[in-house]
């Protein structure tokens, strides 16, 4: 009956960004819940190291947010970018609105984000999250997990009903996935790796650079990103190629770093007084896009976020992504009832998919855009021209970035339109030298042509 099955313990693995957010979705809808999770309790160790300090999120992880009831309470504490902002070489600045007046990708800490959905779900009396706990391995035919605790040293199995694999781009739950039947599976890897740097914050704790804003220095086959604190640091990600004349294997000394910086990056340069520690204390990570299919095993087993799909950070939106999961999740918990799992999981999957490979997609494609695209005079006047047209036409055209960003379509809806878009604006353009040609009649009725085939 659906009362026992309301009652079944649930068990998810990872309790990162998407693992605790998960948790607090299920808690909600009244199932018992536990959480195994490798890394000690971040709420006791202070920040939780590793990856970005701070990250981009937009609309489709507030409407996750939402559904718990915190999205309010992060905004608080996140920046709001309503702007790409590119240096040049010479330290000259050009400017891209994201999207209308009033859009804007927020900056939030990481850290503050993953203690605040845990702290929710921990306040809840039905979940319970035990830290230090590796997931070693898993027997799949008898429901058991073998997790290393990492206190004591050893190691011990746990029985569960109903498994959530939420343990990230390296998932040891998708690792017990990957030894049955027919079970897809690719990873790649960038030529790039990325190491995470500082813009210091000024004197007064004020913004050196202008704080509502997305800085890229980009610079053809390689960038420099920042994203704001709300301490007046920015933190800066270099996004560089390992290998070649302009590459991590190319700075080997503090000497070679910062002619290097003062050279390509000539204005943030001066504000990253600890430049040379940085890059040789910090790692260099690498770039991965993981896929895999199916993501279910059975009814028992289920991945979720980046365990199900690792993408390249260049659209800002893996963990959007993953959040994304936890709302189609929840949807369809609601349609079909807490007791249809079968049905769920297979459905989850199948709409999912899709979605997920069309962001992989989107993402790598950004890259280009952002480190190459970004700095083309004719690229920033396409935007200006696609704004124009979008006002022209409401609802009939929507930038790729604002529809992935800013909107609720499925990715790979959003990255058709988007394409379609691209070949119309790849024939359009010919036509526009300067912002003012739009109202041209030649260019008008050209216009007015493309959107009576768009449809
Ligand atoms: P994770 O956050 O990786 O969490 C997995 C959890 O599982 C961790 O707590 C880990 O300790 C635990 N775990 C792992 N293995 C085990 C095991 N064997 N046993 C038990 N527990 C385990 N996304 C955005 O939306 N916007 C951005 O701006 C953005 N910027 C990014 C910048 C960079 C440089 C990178 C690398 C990524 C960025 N992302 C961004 C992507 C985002 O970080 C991920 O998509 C997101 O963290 C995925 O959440 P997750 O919970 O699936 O995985």
């Amino acid at each position: 009956s659906s009362s026992t099955a309301a009652a079944e313990p649930l068990t998810v693995m990872g309790a990162g960004l998407v693992g605790s957010l998960l948790s607090l979705y299920l808690a909600r809808r009244g199932h018992p819940v536990q959480v195994f999770e490798r890394r000690p309790d971040p709420r006791r160790t202070g920040f939780l190291e590793g990856r970005s300090i701070n990250l981009a999120v937009s609309d489709r992880a507030w409407r996750a947010l939402e559904g718990v009831g915190v999205a309010d309470d992060i905004r608080q504490v996140g920046i709001a970018m309503s702007q790409r902002i590119m240096h040049d070489a010479k330290g000259q600045l050009s400017y891209q609105p994201y999207g209308e007046d009033g859009q804007a990708i927020y900056s939030v800490n990481r850290g503050h984000l993953n203690r605040t959905l845990l702290d929710l779900a921990e306040a809840r009396p039905n979940v319970q999250v035990r830290f230090g706990q590796q997931c070693l391995g898993i027997d799949l035919r008898r429901q058991q997990l073998q997790l290393l605790d990492s206190e004591s040293g050893q190691e011990h199995t746990e029985k569960y009903t109903r498994l959530f694999g939420t343990d990230g781009a390296f998932s040891a739950v998708r690792g017990a996935l990957q030894k049955t039947e027919r079970f897809d599976y690719s990873q790649h890897y960038l030529e790039y790796g990325y190491k995470e740097l500082t813009i210091e914050a000024g004197p007064d704790g004020s913004w050196q650079l202008e704080k509502n804003a997305l800085h890229i220095w980009p610079r053809g086959q390689y960038m420099m990103i920042a994203l704001p604190n709300l301490d007046g640091s920015f933190n800066c990600t270099l996004f560089f190629p390992y290998d070649g004349p302009e590459s991590f294997a190319s700075l080997q000394t503090p000497a070679q770093v910062t002619d290097f910086f003062r050279r390509v990056f000539p204005d943030a340069e001066p504000l990253m007084p600890e430049l040379e520690r940085e890059f040789f204390e910090h790692p260099t990570g690498s770039l991965v896009t993981v896929r895999c299919f199916p993501w279910k095993y059975d009814d028992d087993v289920l991945l979720l976020g980046d365990a199900a799909h690792a993408i390249v950070p260049f659209y800002g939106q893996g963990m959007n992504a993953g959040f994304e999961d936890c709302t189609v999740l929840n949807e369809l918990l609601d349609q079909h009832g807490d007791a249809a799992w079968p049905t769920i999981f297979a459905e989850f999957q199948q709409q999912r998919k899709p979605n997920a490979d069309a962001i992989a997609d989107l993402a790598v494609y950004n890259f280009v855009e952002m480190r190459d695209r970004v700095a083309d005079p004719r690229f920033l006047l396409q935007k200006k021209i696609e704004a124009k047209i979008s006002a022209q036409y409401p609802g009939r055209w929507m930038p790729l970035y604002s529809q992935v960003t800013f909107s609720h379509t499925p990715y790979a809806e959003a990255w058709a339109a988007g394409q379609q878009q691209e070949a119309i604006m790849a024939r359009l353009l010919p036509h526009i030298q300067q912002e003012a040609d739009y109202e041209r009649a030649e260019v008008q009725e050209l216009v007015k042509q493309e959107m009576a085939v768009k449809g």
